[in-house]
């Protein structure tokens, strides 16, 4: 039976009207930016928007993988990577005057580092336009590339590192063919190792057919891996020839996640149904670095 289950009144949001949607739209075209917000079809995008919040994706709108939860285009990539777009991205972060910034990408197996020069270019580029941002990249798991591309990334020192698990390890050949559990925990320990300064973070959806042990198990090892910040949100099927939601999980059961995430030692946490990596990232931030 591949029957969805029923969306919950706790899944709705909000359209998108604000002034503040209406700019933050205008100059994400004016500088000819892909955005996760628009490209994934994010619930949140009215409320992120209006408060000029976007999540920039760079190095195009084709990904080489095919992972069965994901909107985004997958293929061959038709261009080489824009070396003008780390510029852009730097303008488009100054213009909007962020005190934060996300910037994710499509994983590009087809170049050989992975994209890791470019997200280094990308990150000094906003560092040096928009000194007074902070800057999280969510990057993909460099799994054919050498050691050195990771350490290309890390050197440009961003302040929040956060690389998603996505689900539990025994989903992975379903909804992450192409990814290693294991490879992307030691990423995110690399990391940790290479600078401690930078934090770690990472997430998963849920509702793809987990079990809570599972959810918990992945909390040790993202502890064991150091990891820094937990995001926890329900998956929602794109579109229905992606993976099917399993159910939806409660709030209660996100509180509960929470608590046990937070009595692992997580500096910061958010699970609720409609958290995603970059949801409210720049409040959190902000939120942590006050205390
Ligand atoms: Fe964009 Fe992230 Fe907000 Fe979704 S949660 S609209 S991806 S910034
Ligand atoms: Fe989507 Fe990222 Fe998977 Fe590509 S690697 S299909 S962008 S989740």
């Amino acid at each position: 039976d591949n029957a969805q289950p029923k969306k919950p009144d706790w899944i709705r949001v909000k359209a998108p009207t604000s002034e503040g949607y209406r700019k933050t739209q205008e100059t994400i075209r004016e500088h000819k930016l892909v955005t996760v917000c628009e490209e994934a079809g994010c619930p949140n995008v009215g409320e992120c928007w209006s408060q000029g919040h976007a999540t920039m994706m760079i190095m195009g709108e084709v990904c080489t993988r095919a992972c069965t939860f994901c909107n985004i285009a997958t293929g061959k990539p038709p261009e080489e990577l824009d070396v003008f777009e780390p510029g852009r991205v730097a303008d488009a972060v100054a213009k909007l005057g962020l005190n934060h910034v996300v910037i994710t990408s499509v994983d590009r197996d087809d170049v050989e580092d992975g994209g890791a020069l470019h997200f280094a270019q990308t990150i000094r580029a906003i560092r040096h336009r928009a000194p007074g941002t902070t800057i999280e990249i969510l990057t993909p798991d460099f799994i054919r590339c050498g050691p050195e591309a990771l350490e290309v990334v890390v050197a440009a020192k961003p302040d929040v590192f956060n690389h998603n698990l996505e689900t539990v390890p025994g989903l992975y050949p379903e909804v992450r063919p192409g990814a290693r559990y294991f490879h992307s925990l030691r990423l995110l320990q690399r990391v940790k190792e290479l600078d401690p300064t930078i934090f770690t973070k990472s997430g998963i959806m849920v509702g793809l057919g987990e079990d809570r042990q599972a959810v918990v198990q992945v909390m040790e090892d993202m502890r064991a891996a150091d990891v820094d910040f937990l995001t926890i949100g329900q998956y929602l099927q794109p579109t229905p020839k992606h993976h099917r939601v399993d159910r939806f999980v409660t709030p209660e059961e996100f509180a509960s996640y929470e608590k046990a995430a937070y009595g692992k030692g997580f500096l910061m946490v958010s699970a609720t149904p409609l958290t995603r990596s970059s949801y409210h990232a720049g409040e959190d931030f902000e939120r942590l670095r006050e205390n």
